[in-house]
């Protein structure tokens, strides 16, 4: 595989903390490598936050939050629009940064500096809106009102798979509610986070309202979350993670959002439109190089359809054309980290060994840089790993079903419920479909479900708590009432 020859690695981002309004450099502190995931260069070094820095950034927060929540929701407005304006403003640079610390096709680092701006936009106009209520009383000389108010300073984890989108969801939702905000996005991608928390900086955010740490994710989550300070914790990564971390905030009884993984089906019925199914199928399903937590992963094909969906469905993936993300023709970039090529690669093996047959693909391709081959897996057993686990990576699975509840049973089998997507021309499947699936986010006969005034998140181990939408600000939010005479 050959990386674009462009000298993105000596136009990359200096890299900080950024602690009560100050820009802090590395000095003495511990650094990891980012890593440019095309060529497997380093592009820059991460600071890692220091016992005293994670402390300082604590008292920081708790002063910006009485700063900050005192701030009328209209004025609070006028910053988050001012930063969405100022995101829009930089996306070439924004754009370019992700694409060289995340491996994404320039085209998905567009779309995603975009939708994060919107949130911000979104979310300054629902500021507005954490309407109260006056409720008649039971005595005449009683005033009853139910108040809401922001919950407090909020410890925010983020992943390295969506670095603009996945800050831009938690810090708009939480600064329009009037938080004040401690996020550590991924280490692997810093440059496009500190570029979100410049904007805010810019755009006339008091100082110490949104603070941004790097380090050793469990020693910063474990310091933060038992923290008295903090409030409010909301995470988006693994299982595993979200588990521990929910256990941890429930010692200090703090809520937690959790958006974790999915394993998303495809109930592709009979009288589907094959063509579109297996062509924005394979789009959706290499899209992010498969690392989307509400990725179509399992296509489940109705008998009859078996056949002509397959076919279609490897040329479309076949088409596909992988390669460096800032070359413009690039649609499916590297996969993130060396960590996602093992991954998927162990996932494959695992599947192949108990019967599968691989389509197309199947394989890393040698380096530099973290590629692989969009794969398609078929006669996959169910007890094969890749049919449990989140397949976080270029692999797509096809299987048959017989009836409507035989394609309902396997879509349902797994303790996710983040996207299901369906394809049928008959309007009682798609209603039918869209009650029984368990699922967050439902996509019939499309898949584009990520915009701002839409609820994002899952049930069931996918998490709890929707981000985005009018929902998104209830996370940071708590309700009062006062009773007056
Ligand atoms: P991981 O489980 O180690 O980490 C997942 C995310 O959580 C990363 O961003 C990591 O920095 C962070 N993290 C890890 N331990 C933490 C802790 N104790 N406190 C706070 N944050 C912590 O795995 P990984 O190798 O980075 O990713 C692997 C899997 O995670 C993927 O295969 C996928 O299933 C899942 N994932 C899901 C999403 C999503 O959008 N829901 C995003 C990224 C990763």
């Amino acid at each position: 595989m050959h990386a674009v020859r462009t000298p993105v690695e000596d136009r990359f981002d200096d890299l900080y903390l950024y602690i009560d309004g100050e820009w802090v450099e590395a000095g003495n502190r511990d650094t990891s490598p980012v890593i440019n995931p095309a060529n497997g260069r380093v592009v820059g070094r991460v600071p890692h936050a220091t016992h005293e820095d994670v402390e300082r950034a604590l008292s920081a927060t708790q002063r910006a939050f009485g700063v900050w929540s005192r701030t009328p929701a209209y004025d609070r407005a006028k910053v988050l629009k001012r930063a969405a304006e100022l995101i829009r403003r930089r996306a070439a640079h924004i754009e370019w940064l992700m694409t060289t610390e995340q491996g994404k096709a320039l085209s998905e680092a567009k779309y995603e500096v975009a939708s994060a701006a919107d949130y911000f936009e979104w979310f300054a106009e629902q500021g507005k809106r954490t309407y109260g209520r006056i409720v008649p009383s039971r005595r005449a000389e009683v005033q009853q009102l139910v108040k809401r108010q922001p919950i407090g300073p909020v410890a925010a984890f983020t992943p390295w798979n969506f670095p603009a989108i996945t800050p831009a969801r938690k810090l708009a939702a939480a600064l329009a509610a009037g938080c004040s905000v401690i996020i550590k996005p991924g280490e692997e991608c810093p440059a496009t986070a500190l570029a979100i928390g410049r904007a805010l900086e810019d755009a006339g955010l008091p100082k110490g309202v949104v603070q941004i740490l790097f380090g050793v994710p469990a020693d910063i989550s474990a310091h933060l979350i038992a923290s008295p300070i903090i409030r409010k914790v909301t995470f988006t990564g693994s299982v595993p993670v979200g588990r521990l971390l929910a256990a941890q905030a429930a010692q200090g009884v703090k809520p937690i959002t959790l958006e974790l993984g999915g394993h998303g089906p495809v109930l592709v019925f009979k009288d589907a439109d094959l063509d579109a199914a297996a062509t924005l199928g394979a789009a959706n399903r290499f899209r992010g190089t498969g690392q989307i937590c509400i990725s179509s992963t399992r296509f489940l094909v109705q008998q009859d359809n078996l056949e002509e969906f397959t076919q279609k469905f490897v040329a479309a993936t076949k088409a596909l054309k992988v390669g460096d993300g800032h070359d413009p023709a690039t649609q499916v970039g590297p996969l993130s980290n060396p960590r996602q090529v093992a991954k998927t690669q162990a996932l494959i093996e695992d599947a192949v060994a108990r019967g599968a047959r691989v389509l197309t693909g199947g394989k890393p391709i040698p380096g530099p840089g973290f590629f692989f081959e969009p794969t398609v897996l078929t006669d996959v057993p169910l007890d094969a790993r890749v049919m449990q686990e989140e397949p976080f990576g270029p692999i797509a699975i096809i299987r048959p079903f017989a009836t409507f509840e035989d394609g309902i049973e396997e879509a349902n089998r797994l303790p996710y419920a983040l996207g299901a997507y369906v394809f049928t021309r008959d309007a009682q499947t798609a209603i039918r479909a869209g009650d029984e699936l368990e699922a967050g986010m439902i996509g019939i006969n499309h898949f584009s479900m990520i915009v701002s005034e839409l609820p994002f998140g899952g049930f069931k181990e996918s998490g709890y708590g929707s981000e985005g939408g009018e929902e998104g600000i209830d996370n940071y939010l708590v309700t009062k009432f006062i009773s007056q005479i």
